[in-house]
């Protein structure tokens, strides 16, 4: 049967929970465990599909199409294991799954309530689609002393209870700050945190304290008698220089042996830390670099494209290089501004994204970027807009849009409501926006001799869609003829996947998000092979 690990944060958010959740799942996987992580949200939306990424910022996108947190995305990179719409739940999804079985009757005429019926169901969701792993991490999103993360500490107090103490094992972590006027270290927001967790009954039995500097033996003393741990129980994490450096630092001080020592049960394997040794050592010593633009409409918020900055960051690594990401944001663009803006950069990036507004100065960016034969990729929205910049000014029709913008007679991009998956017509014709659009894993085919089924290394790959508007297919032979070539198509080649350029060093749309598969040990051939043209033409 699996243990369970409940990851809680007290004090203060982005403490690095998830980052924390992922290493530990490293390091149990490299003991030889098999492990499964997932997250609880608080929140009311059913997902976060629907919100702003400067509310919540980037959305991860499973292979079986859930539209999650992007500490799923940490998980993946970190633990290699492959995250399902079953990983995470919110608030939202638990109360409308409950409301909806009151309303077919299910619970015989009984007051429907938080407990048991709303902790039960989360209880349930705890266990489901759980089959041979050993461990499964939960990360209680949130900070405990919330309003409205108060069922599911809940919900994970009964479940220790009916699944016993030996086999869950409760994580907090904390803030332990360094006061720089007195030159302190401060435990009591952690003893006061912790506190409160022990007020809705749960223990914890290991306490992870995040701080800047490392904490003296004193006061981790306090902490273990305040808050009712072994002292080997009270681990610190001290900031560290890269995020690839935390599996190590977190062997170092012995997280992975305490968490098998409550569990009582030993190692299978060595623990293989060298992979992230070596790639710390690459990020941190590495001195060459490349510049990079990157032009989205959220690039002020840093969580924003965080799975493309990491798949940036990969295509890096795969060449020895720093990349060096210069944010623009695409609505302060003025095509006038274009050429000094981009006059430093290697390579041009177009991510996902969603409306009108910012558009003009992204397909002012794509058009610099293919008349200086500037390495471009652009990516979903990317694409779109790269489409719309050849066939206004190759094509010439003028007015080329997207009717994503409102209708028009000119949509080289337009709504594509049927797609087909595994042989079967999938309809996004639902009024709602949450969860209906194309997405998940989708397979593309890729044509013969192209750029992209070079760097692929296959004619058929498989990679994730999150998006309602198409490039209209119907176009296909007034782009090829101008040298834009549709080289990937679904497999019933009506929704074009990826796009390139005849006569150019390396300009590729792709209709998918390839940033969510790309991991720091093994990193997505197509960051690679961008970076790699980034830096053959930063050389000229
Ligand atoms: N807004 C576009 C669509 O819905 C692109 C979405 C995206 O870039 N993820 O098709």
């Amino acid at each position: 049967m699996a243990r369970y690990i409940f990851v809680t944060g007290g004090v203060v958010s982005s403490l690095g929970k998830g980052l924390s959740s992922a290493s530990l799942a490293y390091l149990l996987q490299s003991r030889g465990y098999r492990v499964r992580i997932r997250k609880l949200d608080p929140y009311l939306n059913v997902d976060p599909g629907t919100m702003s990424p400067f509310q919540h910022g980037e959305v991860y996108v499973t292979d079986d199409g859930a539209e999650t947190d992007l500490d799923l995305g940490h998980y993946e990179r970190f633990s290699g294991i492959s995250a399902k719409k079953s990983d995470n739940i919110t608030t939202g999804k638990i109360y409308s799954d409950v409301i909806k079985r009151e309303r077919q009757g299910k619970y015989l005429g009984k007051t429907v309530q938080v407990i048991p019926h709303i902790t039960n169901r989360i209880k349930e969701f705890i266990k489901s689609d759980i089959t041979k792993e050993d461990f499964v991490i939960c990360e209680i999103g949130g900070t405990v002393g919330d309003i409205e993360s108060l069922p599911f500490l809940e919900a994970i107090r009964q479940f220790s209870n009916d699944i016993g103490r030996k086999k869950t094992l409760f994580m907090h972590l904390t803030l332990v700050p360094y006061m720089k006027a007195s030159d302190e270290i401060k435990t009591k927001p952690t003893q006061h945190s912790v506190k409160e967790l022990r007020s809705i009954g749960i223990q914890p039995d290991i306490i992870i304290c995040r701080s800047e500097r490392s904490i003296p033996l004193d006061q981790r003393k306090k902490i273990s008698l305040f808050c009712n741990v072994a002292i080997e129980d009270v681990i610190e994490t001290v900031d560290v220089k890269t995020i690839y450096e935390a599996p190590i630092s977190f062997n170092k001080e012995k997280l992975d042996e305490r968490v098998l020592k409550y569990f009582n049960i030993k190692s299978k394997k060595k623990v293989d830390l060298e992979p992230w040794k070596k790639i710390t050592n690459l990020v941190l010593k590495t001195k060459d670099k490349v510049n990079i633009a990157v032009i989205g409409k959220y690039v002020e918020l840093k969580d924003a494209y965080k799975s493309l900055d990491e798949a940036l960051t990969h295509g890096g690594i795969a060449n020895n290089l720093k990349v060096n990401l210069v944010r623009l944001e695409s609505d302060y663009l003025k095509p006038s501004e274009i050429n000094n803006k981009l006059s430093d950069v290697s390579g041009i990036l177009i991510p996902g994204g969603f409306g009108k507004r910012g558009t003009e100065g992204k397909i002012s960016a794509i058009n610099f970027a293919r008349k200086h034969k500037i390495p471009f990729l652009g990516i979903c929205f990317g694409m779109q807009m790269a489409i719309i910049e050849f066939a206004r000014n190759e094509l010439k029709i003028k007015n080329a849009t997207s009717s994503e913008f409102g209708s028009s007679k000119a949509s080289v991009v337009g709504l594509m409501n049927e797609w087909l998956k595994d042989g079967k017509l999938v309809k996004g014709t639902d009024q709602n926006l949450g969860g209906t659009m194309r997405l998940g894993s989708y397979e593309a085919r890729l044509k013969k001799d192209t750029k992209i089924s070079n760097i692929y290394k296959s004619l058929r790959i498989k990679e994730r869609h999150r998006h309602r508007y198409e490039v209209n297919i119907n176009f296909k032979k007034d782009f090829e003829n101008k040298g834009m070539i549709f080289s990937g198509l679904s497999p019933d080649n009506r929704l074009p996947e990826t796009i390139e350029l005849k006569d150019h060093p390396w300009f590729i749309g792709v209709q998918f998000h390839p940033e969510f598969k790309s991991r720091p040990l093994e990193p997505h051939p197509l960051f690679s092979s961008f970076i790699k043209a980034a830096k053959n033409k930063s050389i000229k």
